[in-house]
């Protein structure tokens, strides 16, 4: 279950599923990203408390360059640039990982036996290329991970009641699971699809059951997250945090 938590009297989303590493998501509260000048402040002020929260140097601190791609790479300390990335591996101490969202979906992955993780960003596009299950079978190829030691969050994304597609988009979702069923609606002549619950399935089909969905939608839960849709094309995001313990 998903519940809200605080550093130094600023909002983070937690969920009980994951206690035993650092795996959290911001809200506006607790900011990292953006572009906007006047948040410059606040998104220094709180990449330095996270950090300490976190007990990592901020140049260990990284996130990849995010574009819609479903390139995989793995974390390592002291390299700072990850071009073309849309998630990322971490398994090293001493070292956090978070990307960045405003809508599209944030898939945390960990698993307890090997401690590892990893963040996905999943929007339609990493969800049409299954990136957040790809990024499962990198686990399980190359870091001897089982699907039954694996815990998924979805985090806060666009909800099944504000995310209107069209019929290329739908097909392309359509054809990445078996099951389809109660992932989508038709409402007044409209698609709406379930990008959190598509990745849900994906994971599913992939072996996973401990999976945890934050009932938060980016447009009706404005007033915590951000939405790319809903503030005219903001770039301030929330983001998605792990670090390992
Ligand atoms: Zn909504």
């Amino acid at each position: 279950m998903f519940y809200f938590d605080k550093i130094n009297n600023k909002k983070i989303l937690k969920s009980d599923k994951i206690q035993s590493i650092n795996a959290f998501f911001t809200t506006r509260q607790t900011v990292i990203k953006s572009k906007e000048d006047n948040m410059q402040n606040l998104v220094f002020e709180n990449k330095e408390l996270i950090c300490q929260y976190l007990g990592i140097d901020i140049k260990n601190f990284v996130s990849p360059n995010q574009t819609h791609s479903a390139n995989i790479d793995v974390a390592k300390i002291g390299k700072s640039i990850y071009p073309e990335t849309d998630a990322l591996i971490l398994t090293e101490k001493n070292l956090g990982v978070f990307l960045n969202f405003a809508d599209c979906t944030p898939v945390i992955l960990y698993d307890k036996k090997q401690n590892i993780g990893a963040i996905a960003h999943a929007g339609w596009r990493g969800t049409a290329q299954k990136i957040s299950a790809l990024t499962v079978q990198k686990l399980i190829r190359d870091f001897n991970s089982k699907p039954s030691d694996i815990t998924a969050l979805i985090g806060p994304a666009i909800g099944m009641c504000c995310y209107n597609v069209g019929e290329e988009v739908y097909t392309k979702l359509k054809s990445t699971v078996c099951d389809f069923e109660r992932l989508y609606e038709i409402r007044e002549g409209n698609i709406y699809v379930d990008l959190k619950g598509i990745n849900k399935r994906q994971l599913e089909e992939t072996g996973l059951y401990d999976i945890d969905v934050c009932p938060y939608c980016t447009v009706h839960n404005n007033d915590e997250f951000f939405s790319y849709r809903n503030e005219n094309a903001t770039t301030s995001r929330h983001s998605a945090i792990i670090c390992l313990t």
